[in-house]
């Protein structure tokens, strides 16, 4: 994406940000760039933020590289794309750059590595997301499980404190 087009990307988000009602001034900057030039999609699995308050509410941006590792990206809306809170959970800190499997090390150092690299990297980063089998969703069921049992318990025992 050219020089120009990220300046009014700037603005365009700059006034977002100012907009009412005030839904996103407490965003960073770049994230709301990232959301306004990636169309409110998540790059990993396509899902629609903006479909509702609960989804919207729990998503973010993710850090194509991460920040942990690559401190000069760190507010760089180059290295930022709208992501939703699963792909994000999945992904983690894990660098597309040189721990995709089978693929070769990318040197990623200046602002001009990461232009030139980041389609790569955002395709390494989605295959990674879709072969790590569903983790997160194991987890989930199993917490899922717990707090039914949780329910059942209580509202099997106090049968009278329900009523109340
Ligand atoms: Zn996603």
């Amino acid at each position: 994406m050219p020089k120009e087009d990220y300046r009014r990307l700037q603005e365009i988000a700059q006034r977002l940000r100012n907009s009412e009602p005030p839904f996103f001034r407490g965003n960073h900057i770049g994230s709301i760039q990232a959301f306004v030039r990636d169309a409110g999609k998540c790059q990993y699995c396509s899902r629609y933020l903006y479909e509702s308050y609960a989804v919207l509410g729990d998503s973010d941006t993710d850090h194509i590289l991460p920040r942990s590792k690559y401190e000069l990206f760190k507010h760089e809306a180059r290295n930022l794309v709208a992501c939703c809170i699963e792909c994000n959970k999945i992904k983690g800190d894990w660098d597309p750059a040189t721990e995709a499997m089978g693929q070769r090390s990318l040197e990623i150092r200046t602002l001009s590595d990461l232009e030139t690299q980041r389609d790569e990297l955002i395709k390494r980063t989605r295959e990674h997301i879709q072969r790590t089998p569903g983790k997160w969703q194991a987890l989930f069921e199993k917490a899922r499980q717990n707090f039914e049992d949780a329910v059942a318990e209580y509202h099997r025992a106090a049968p009278e404190a329900k009523s109340a």
